[in-house]
């Protein structure tokens, strides 16, 4: 074969094989192995020795023109190769925009820390100052200052969690209202909330930690017509200037006279429904004069001051507000329920 012929042969297989490779880095190795110093090209070249001097420069044209050609060929494809790799790159990395995004949920404030503030505002506005105190009580502040006898079921281990150190965990935020007057002198009007705690078993309508907001208001003078006042308010502020109110007699042991507060009913006005029991009015707090035992357990001088005291339970008013008919709903941290208060 001749030399001519070999170097055909070669450009043949350049083109076929470079068709054939298909990254960047492969074709650079390729083409070092086949122009290179001991590529397939200069293997032919060697031959150029055997030819008769005439015929070289021929060899050596068609050599040039050989080299010129692959690097043409060679430029063309490594151009091609790298918009393939750039263009794969790009698809690899792109953003799918179309791709729902991740919901977060945004906290929001507990219903009854709502409720709580609601109710807290309405007796701000009639002057009265919030005070909180420890959920682990002393007997006395808890029971005995608050005039309930010493045998008082309440006190029984059935009903109050005791500590081994001999304290409990408030059963009631009164416990504070004996705290404010051992610490300050009247004129008071106080209103203080907090979770307190009963040896309850759980069910839809009894918990064994649950809230309570209490005011007391002291003074020279303090009559039940001021009671009533600060009651009418409340009710009209909470659950709209039409509701009533009615006091029924009834007995705490820390107030004398004390009452049971009703008020008309929210869902049905009055006329009667199955949340009111048909009844027209809803019972939704205690209250009545402060006893003057109280006074005595903290050193008030009873024939000088006179007072009143009302409390209320948070998760009740909370329910009757929203027509929630389970306590534990408050506290299950149940995402669909606590969303309906935002
Ligand atoms: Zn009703």
């Amino acid at each position: 074969m001749s030399i001519f012929e070999n170097l055909d042969l070669i450009q043949q297989k350049f083109h076929s094989e470079i068709e054939t490779i298909t990254s960047s880095e492969a074709l650079f190795q390729w083409k070092a192995k086949f122009m290179g110093k001991a590529g397939e090209l200069s293997e032919v070249l060697k031959g150029l020795k055997d030819v008769s001097p005439q015929d070289r420069p021929k060899i050596g044209a068609r050599a040039n023109e050989l080299r010129d050609d692959f690097e043409k060929k060679f430029s063309e494809r490594l151009k091609s190769i790298e918009g393939q790799e750039i263009a794969k790159k790009l698809a690899a990395e792109s953003l799918d925009i179309t791709l729902p995004g991740r919901v977060r949920h945004v906290g929001t404030v507990h219903p009854l820390t709502q409720v709580t503030d609601r109710i807290l505002d309405i007796f701000y506005r009639l002057g009265f100052t919030l005070i909180t105190g420890p959920e682990v009580e002393t007997e006395f502040c808890n029971f005995d200052a608050l005039n309930v006898p010493k045998d008082h079921p309440a006190r029984d281990m059935q009903d109050t969690l005791f500590l081994k150190n001999g304290h409990l965990l408030r059963t009631q935020t009164s416990s504070m209202q004996i705290r404010a007057m051992l610490s300050q002198k009247p004129p008071l009007r106080l209103v203080t909330t907090g979770a307190v705690y009963r040896s309850e078993s759980v069910d839809a309508t009894h918990a064994a930690a649950f809230h309570q907001l209490e005011c007391l208001c002291v003074d020279k003078n303090i009559t039940m017509q001021e009671l009533k006042g600060t009651l009418e308010f409340f009710a009209k502020e909470m659950f709209g200037h039409k509701t009533q109110i009615r006091l029924r007699g009834s007995f705490f042991p820390f107030t004398e006279p004390s009452v049971e507060v009703d008020c008309s009913c929210v869902f049905c006005a009055g006329k009667g429904c199955r949340i009111c029991k048909h009844s027209g009015w809803i019972e939704i707090l205690g209250a009545g004069m402060v006893n003057p035992a109280v006074f005595e357990a903290v050193g008030y001088e009873s024939s000088d001051y006179s007072g009143f005291a009302l409390g209320m339970g948070i998760e009740r008013i909370a329910m009757l507000l929203h027509g929630v008919n389970d306590v534990r709903l408050f506290t299950e941290n149940d995402i669909r329920f606590l969303e309906q208060f935002t």
